[in-house]
């Protein structure tokens, strides 16, 4: 099995946000195909665009896998819909939210698949979370690494509330 590294970025705002997080981690790695190498903590976060919303928990996976990205992604949305998720309102409340951070080096550019995440690199329950598993980590696309990517995000102006489970 040629196997590939990629980061997932987990995201729930509804229902036992903790319990939905851990669930969408154990079917990943019920999965034959992917092999869960870390998990970062969680993290509470405000909700990002639409914010008359609950909190989110947030978390960040390193994964091993032979699927493509396309399959990839595909057997995320299986596990988002198997656990319930009706919500596909951009950025709305959802138990179960699945986004493909990176995969491998690669760069992907079509309407429904965008690797790395587009907006991976702006926003800090993706990027602190990232850090925690992986302080080596460079963005493909970018080519500037998550630590040069923070310090970027921390000197902004509009900073999110953003604090770690342990
Ligand atoms: P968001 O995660 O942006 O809040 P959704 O989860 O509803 O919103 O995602 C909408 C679409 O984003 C999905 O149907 C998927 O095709 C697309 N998409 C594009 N790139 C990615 C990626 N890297 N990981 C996950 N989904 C992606
Ligand atoms: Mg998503």
């Amino acid at each position: 099995m040629h196997k590939k590294e990629a980061y997932i970025a987990l995201g729930s705002n509804m229902g036992n946000r903790a319990a939905n997080l851990q669930l969408a981690l154990d079917m990943m790695e019920a999965s034959p195909h992917i092999g869960v190498k870390a998990r970062s903590s969680m993290y509470l976060t405000q909700p990002w665009g639409k914010v008359n919303q609950a909190d989110f928990l947030n978390q960040v996976t390193w994964i091993e896998t032979d699927l493509r990205p396309r399959e990839l992604l595909e057997n995320l949305q299986e596990i988002e819909i198997k656990m319930g998720r009706q919500s596909f309102e951009k950025w709305g409340p959802r138990i179960i939210d699945l986004d493909i951070i990176l995969y491998g080096n690669e760069i992907i550019k079509e309407t429904d698949l965008i690797i790395p995440h587009p907006y991976a690199q702006q926003r800090l329950f993706v990027l602190i979370p990232l850090q925690e598993i992986n302080p080596e980590i460079i963005f493909s696309d970018s080519g500037m690494s998550i630590r040069e990517v923070l310090i970027r995000v921390l000197g902004r102006e509009e900073k999110q509330i953003i604090k770690r489970i342990d």
